[in-house]
């Protein structure tokens, strides 16, 4: 089987149960993205290739830890060997850290609002950085929003401000204003990530009620106005209703804009347990539009230096999953 088949099969299923040796240092504990508050994630590799998978002990997927990171997948019938990797904070080879761990809104696909987790101070950041600088090569910041749209902004930038003394990229993905870009911009950050999530409009007023879906775009098209090619992103949910011509049509409308979509697929959590988890085959089928669509606009998610596109462990990236 070759990787991207696996990986799109492993994303289907989005779970595996782990045995084995003891893994603790392996196991990613996150407060945002897929598999937030629950029990963990690990990183199985095979080369250059990742995929994160959430732990669960009922999966039929089991990855058994043989000791110091090599590991084995046993998957339908299958037995792949490879090994786990050690996250920096959340995601391997980068301090990728949750500022504000909870959120006053209520995006229906999203755990974190149920989670009402604290706020970071600053001093506990740059401790979290400096305790595995040694092996990250980026930050990457994310937040929920705990006051104000703006509150937030005005908090996020004070870290990143602190941030820039390790010298990494930074990345940053928060809920914009319309300043948003040019402030981060000023700052030096590296790469932005402003996540529009919904294919479509409709869907979007559905999903995250009180959410500028138009404010979405304007900040996407400011930010590669300053960032320039290949260095903003945009995370899509596959499985949230959407066809595969509206996905389509969202993944050309962002790159035909200059914007890198990151296409994740749907992990069913908060108000949307039980919907089903789209298909390795319609995981397949979109990676290969999405690797079309980034080439007839002149962009390579390779060239990635933060965030989920250089980690690559939650989706299938063109360029990195071949
Ligand atoms: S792809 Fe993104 S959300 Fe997934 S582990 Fe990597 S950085 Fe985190």
């Amino acid at each position: 089987m070759q990787w991207k088949e696996l990986k799109a099969r492993l994303l289907e299923a989005g779970a595996v149960s782990l045995s084995g040796e003891p893994a603790d240092q392996f196991i990613a504990r996150s407060a945002a993205g897929p598999g937030a508050g629950g029990l963990g994630a690990i990183f199985f590799a095979m080369g250059s290739h990742r995929v994160k998978l959430a732990l669960n002990p009922l999966s039929s997927i089991e990855i058994a830890h043989r000791g110091n990171g090599t590991a084995d997948l046993y998957f339908n019938g299958n037995l792949i060997t490879g090994r786990l990797l050690e996250p920096g904070f959340h995601c391997p080879d980068q301090a990728f850290i949750t500022v504000t761990g909870g959120c006053i809104f209520g995006c229906r696909y999203c755990s974190v609002p149920k989670i009402s987790g604290r706020r970071k101070t600053i001093e506990e950041i740059m401790g979290m950085v400096e305790s595995v600088r040694h092996r990250i090569h980026a930050i990457s910041i994310t937040s929920g929003v705990q006051g104000s749209i703006k509150e937030e902004e005005a908090y996020v930038l004070d870290v990143v401000k602190h941030l820039t003394f390790f010298g990494l990229p930074i990345g940053v993905s928060i809920y914009p204003t319309e300043k948003t870009p040019d402030r981060l911009k000023e700052l030096g950050v590296a790469e932005v990530k402003f996540n529009i999530e919904v294919a479509t409009p409709e869907l979007f007023a559905k999903m995250c009620p009180g959410l500028d879906y138009n404010l979405l775009w304007q900040v996407l098209d400011r930010s590669v106005q300053l960032f320039g090619k290949n260095r903003v992103f945009s995370n899509v949910i596959i499985g949230l209703g959407e066809t595969d011509a509206e996905m389509e049509s969202c993944i050309r409308k962002l790159t035909t804009r200059g914007v890198i979509p990151v296409l994740r697929p749907l992990n069913p959590v908060a108000d949307l347990v039980g919907t089903p988890r789209p298909t390795a085959e319609r995981l397949d089928h979109l990676f290969t539009v999405h690797g079309q669509a980034l080439e007839a606009a002149g962009l390579d998610a390779r060239r990635a230096r933060t965030m989920c596109t250089n980690c690559a462990g939650c989706d299938l990236v063109p360029g990195r999953d071949e």
